[in-house]
């Protein structure tokens, strides 16, 4: 069947089912099933908790360590909190630390969809933490320094304030009453244009964008298609995109993912997005089974080398840790400004990362 015909189907059926604003609730990301979601704070000793709490990265080489979702990351380096066409956001987070081949390409597509795709700068939202690891809020992913959120929002044409990179809400893509559909009051070619400059750098494997906007990117997109399959459909990312970067060359602790699928991914993969069984509530355990408790991650649980990585020395402070923007510049005064934190302002809700997973999830992701 073909895809919109099915998404039409689809999307009566689920109306009809009154499981669209089902639909909608898992759309912005709840994760369903992870300890976090019932807690205020990490568990005390928990990797959460300990890679949470560290300030800064370790002295030493760069080695994304284990897995995007099971990981961590030594000789972490910093985007700059402004560059010529960046400001990163959210920054009381702390999150703006890579492996420096995604610090280098996050300078390099800001540059470059500037200069070629009408897209004025990047806003920049969660990379990793200054050592990777788990995060307690916002992903499950993150965990290596090769995974970077950006948002899809133009940045504005003046220095944000700290406050401003705290409260800016994240604008959906999505249209409010409907069904997985793009607003067309809202995207533009381009943002079209930025995700496929994203997709087209060689060390960029992955980007995961909101099915409709998949979908979108399908029916609209007439240029060059061989990196479409890039773009991921995945629960959520509808304000924001996600950019996964292969493991570097050479990585030998990095743990690679599978290979996306050949192919532009205009296919029952995205189709699949568009039938009731992603949105369908998880099913009833049976009733004399065990409630399975959820364990938080421990150190333990990660590789080998995190434990050694969390107890590593530090650098002496973020500005020797930050990732080469020319010093020279006056706006590298304010990129290296201590971030103070905000009184009396609440962050928002974090970046919605993934939703529940259903067992039968497309291995594709
Ligand atoms: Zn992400």
């Amino acid at each position: 069947m073909e895809l919109r015909t099915l998404s039409t189907l689809a999307a009566k059926t689920l109306k009809r089912a009154g499981m669209w604003a089902a639909a909608l609730a898992i759309g912005v990301g709840v994760v369903a099933g992870d300890v976090a979601a019932q807690q205020t704070a990490p568990s005390p000793g928990s990797a959460k908790a300990l890679f949470g709490a560290v300030a800064l990265p370790t002295t030493g080489s760069t080695q994304s360590v284990g897995y995007y979702a099971k990981g961590c990351l030594a000789g972490g380096e910093a985007l700059p909190t402004d560059g010529p066409t960046w400001q990163a956001m959210r920054l009381s987070r702390n999150r703006r630390w890579g492996n420096p081949e995604m610090i280098a390409l996050l300078e390099r597509l800001s540059h470059d969809a500037a200069q070629y795709d009408g897209w004025p700068g990047l806003l920049v939202g969660d990379i990793s933490q200054p050592r990777g690891g788990p995060m307690f809020n916002g992903h499950a992913s993150h965990q290596v320094g090769l995974d970077a959120d950006v948002w899809l929002t133009p940045m504005p044409p003046r220095t944000l304030t700290a406050e401003e990179r705290e409260a800016l809400p994240f604008t959906t893509m999505l249209q409010k009453n409907k069904f997985l559909t793009v607003d067309p009051n809202v995207w533009t070619t381009a943002h079209a244009r930025l995700l496929m400059r994203a997709a087209s750098y060689p060390q960029v494997e992955r980007i995961f964008v909101n099915p409709a906007i998949k979908k979108k990117m399908c029916d609209s997109w007439t240029g060059d298609r061989s990196n479409l399959g890039k773009l991921r459909p995945e629960y959520g990312h509808d304000s924001h995109f996600h950019i996964r970067l292969r493991c570097p060359p050479g990585a030998i602790t990095c743990k690679p993912q599978a290979p996306v699928a050949a192919g532009d991914g205009c296919d029952k993969s995205l189709a699949w997005w568009f039938t009731k069984e992603p949105w369908a509530p998880p099913p009833k355990p049976k009733p004399n089974a065990k409630p399975v408790k959820p364990r938080e991650t421990m150190v333990s649980d990660l590789p080998k080398a995190c434990a050694a990585v969390l107890a590593a020395p530090s650098v002496a402070s973020v500005r020797e840790a930050t990732f080469g923007y020319d010093t020279a510049t006056p706006a590298a005064a304010t990129a290296m400004a201590p971030v103070v934190p905000v009184s009396g302002f609440q962050p928002q809700a974090t970046l919605p990362d993934a939703g529940p997973i259903p067992a039968l999830r497309p291995s594709s992701n």
